[in-house]
């Protein structure tokens, strides 16, 4: 089995190695501002060789730092599968990664990698999951992680970055600035970029929630997921959950793709617009949902590819319909997870009537309500 990059715009491919993040051709026509185009795929060749449920990745898994990221429970809501009459409703709980977000599972494989080819230091931009999650796994690592955050990002994810001992670099402006700031660090020192979608192993790094999700199901009897929701900003969560279903389809694990929903806020909703229009059109992003809040969607291009080739579906939710199901959630089940997730319940409870009773359905659940208390706070009338 041979791993490769490949362009899903024009079919080049190139080696998996450092410095060696877009496609030469298709990258030509980057714009700033605009989602990137010729971000690459991760692909093998030949036949794999692996055992019952091993994941295929791109790096050997004695690469990945000591910390135990993923394997994160999928369980089954009794209170709540009952409030709503659906007795296949699954939560794929990702708030128990070591930073407490599905993040640290592109960190991961990000990491991995870094170690492979003997890379001392990893930089990027975040609006803050992003840069907890790597700084947390640098840690594990040993590696030196630089992070360009904007200063407005909640301050428990800027507590973290420094906890895990990264060096922060604070961008006075938004999300865009720190993005173009830490690749013009990344090219002036050599040092490898994490960031999303530019870098293609964060986008393969995120699959591994879906091979999880089909084995647990298997082994709690649960059978095939039929839909599965992803809160959806950037738009790399989304297209490595559905790379990670075609994987499984192509290894013959499940027997059809499941129906991947993009759960977004009103205020941050490019891709869900773009789905039902067809093209891109942005506009300045606004909503309490900060890990899911972004005026231009990085991924955009690849994700809506990914959604359209696979008929997914898009939803948009208001900030009040957000945290009136974190609350709902919450209470329900046990489980607090932040904005950015209870959007993608949200997006579920808003479309479930198109959905047959008798068909499975996953929540994934991204990020833990301790990241950003302020929303929640006010949410249960509470005083910060
Ligand atoms: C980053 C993030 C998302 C959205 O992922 P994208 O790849 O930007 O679409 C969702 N939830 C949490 C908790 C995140 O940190």
């Amino acid at each position: 089995m041979k791993w490769l990059y490949r362009c899903p715009q024009c079919g080049a491919t190139y080696p998996i190695e450092p410095g060696r993040y877009l496609c030469d051709t298709c990258s030509r026509s980057n714009k700033p501002g605009m989602p990137l185009e010729g971000v690459l795929e991760c692909v093998w060749e030949g036949t794999p060789v692996l055992h019952d449920d091993d994941i295929p990745l791109p790096v050997e898994r004695e690469f990945f730092p000591p910390v135990p990221v993923g394997n994160t429970p999928l369980w089954a809501p009794a209170r709540l599968r009952e409030d709503l009459g659906r007795n296949k409703l699954w939560l794929k709980d990702d708030t128990c990664n070591p930073s407490g977000s599905y993040k640290d599972r592109a960190s991961w494989l990000v990491s991995a990698f870094a170690r492979k080819f003997g890379i001392h230091e990893i930089a990027l931009a975040s609006t803050g999951n992003a840069a907890s999650s790597m700084s947390c796994i640098g840690a594990a690592a040993g590696q030196k992680i630089t992070v360009f955050l904007p200063k407005s990002a909640p301050v428990a994810k800027r507590i973290q970055v420094l906890q895990y001992g990264a060096e922060l670099r604070e961008v006075d402006g938004t999300y865009d600035v720190a993005f173009d700031q830490s690749l013009a660090y990344s090219n002036e020192t050599g040092v490898l970029s994490r960031n999303t979608a530019y870098n293609p192993l964060t986008i393969e790094g995120k699959k591994t929630g879906s091979f999880e999700i089909v084995r647990d199901l298997a082994i709690q009897g649960g059978g095939e997921p039929d839909h599965v929701f992803v809160p959806t900003g950037d738009g790399v969560i989304i297209a490595g959950v559905i790379k990670g279903f075609e994987d499984l389809v192509k290894l013959g694990r499940i027997s059809k793709m499941p129906k991947v929903w993009a759960a977004q806020a009103e205020g941050s909703s490019a891709i869900a617009r773009a789905l039902a229009a067809g093209s891109f059109e942005f506009l300045p992003s606004n909503t309490i949902a900060d890990s899911i809040s972004v005026d231009v969607p990085r991924n955009g291009s690849f994700a809506l590819e990914k959604l359209k080739r696979h008929h997914g579906g898009a939803v948009a939710v208001s900030d009040k319909e957000i945290l009136d199901a974190q609350v709902y959630l919450s209470r329900a089940t046990g489980l607090f997870a932040e904005p950015s997730s209870a959007c993608a319940f949200a997006g579920f409870l808003k479309v479930q009537h198109e959905i047959p009773i008798d068909d499975t359905v996953v929540i994934m659940l991204t990020g833990s309500g301790l990241k950003d208390i302020k929303s929640a706070a006010a949410a249960v009338g509470a005083r910060l």
